[in-house]
C-alpha cells in the first residue's frame, strides 16, 4: 500500500501507470466524485487527471473496481504505481 505526498497539495498526480501481474496499465484519470474537487485526495476533478496514491476514488484499471478493494484483496496482482 503506498500513499502520496502530495495528498491535498496538487491538481494530478505525477504518478502515470502501475504495474499489475506482467502488464503496465495507465492509471484511470476519467473517474471522479461530483465536488469540484476530490474528497478524498483534493485533486481537480476533470478528465485527464489522476487521483492520487491511497485515494478511496481512483478505479483499478483492469477490473474497473475501487483500486484501494483491489489492492487490499489482491484481486489483479497490483504490483506498484510507477513513476
Ligand atoms: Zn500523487
Ligand atoms: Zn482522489
Ligand atoms: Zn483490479
Amino acid at each position: 500500500m503506498r500513499f502520496c505526498l502530495n495528498m491535498g497539495e496538487s491538481d494530478t498526480c505525477e504518478v502515470k501507470r502501475i504495474k499489475i501481474g506482467k502488464k503496465i496499465y495507465n492509471r484511470v484519470d476519467d473517474y471522479f466524485d461530483v465536488n469540484e474537487r476530490c474528497h478524498d485526495c483534493g485533486i481537480l476533478n476533470k478528465k485527464g487527471n489522476i487521483h492520487h496514491m491511497g485515494c478511496d476514488m481512483e478505479m483499478c484499471p483492469k477490473c474497473g473496481k475501487q483500486l484501494l478493494i483491489c489492492q487490499m484483496f489482491g484481486d489483479c496482482d497490483f504490483k506498484d504505481f510507477v513513476d
